[in-house]
């Protein structure tokens, strides 16, 4: 199922031109148009799913394995040391296209930092608490 207003649809199913570096039945990888490092690329299907609670689990049992062999392309090809698989979903955490899509970003030694956070604190009891929350919405 494709939705006609979605970009990502029409680049996924060749309506609108990419960079692509890779395409199967499922899926396309193209270059990222604002690349946060050299080679940046995203893994689209081209069946559209909104995020990660909606994609299929056939589908998605095969994106992990396909973003390991981009990356491994990478390592190989562009001599980045380590690559990022980073997953938006939802405004509050980035997602800005939202069809579902796995943003594959290689990593160069002395290179800037690009998925990073301060860590916190949280005493164990406050842990607990959480974990519990979370718990009671599996
Ligand atoms: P998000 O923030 O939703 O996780 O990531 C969306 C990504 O898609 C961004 O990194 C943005 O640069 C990229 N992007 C947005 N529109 C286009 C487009 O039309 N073509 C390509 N190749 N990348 C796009
Ligand atoms: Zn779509």
């Amino acid at each position: 199922m494709t939705d006609d207003n979605c970009i990502f649809c029409k680049i996924a199913n060749g309506v609108i031109p990419s960079t692509t570096l890779y395409e199967d039945e499922q899926f396309r990888v193209i270059l990222d148009l604002g690349p946060a490092s050299k080679g940046h690329a995203l893994i689209l299907p081209k069946q559209h799913f909104a995020d990660v609670c909606t994609l299929d689990e056939e589908t998605a049992s095969k994106i992990l394995p396909l973003g390991a062999k981009i990356g491994a392309a990478m390592k190989k090809s562009l001599g980045c040391t380590g690559f990022n698989l980073v997953q938006n979903n939802g405004e509050s955490a980035g997602q800005t296209v939202f069809h579902f899509h796995m943003h594959v970003i290689p990593r160069y030694e002395n290179g800037p930092s690009i998925v990073s956070w301060i860590p916190g604190n949280a005493t164990p009891e406050e842990l607990v608490q959480t974990a519990e929350q979370i718990k009671s919405g599996l």
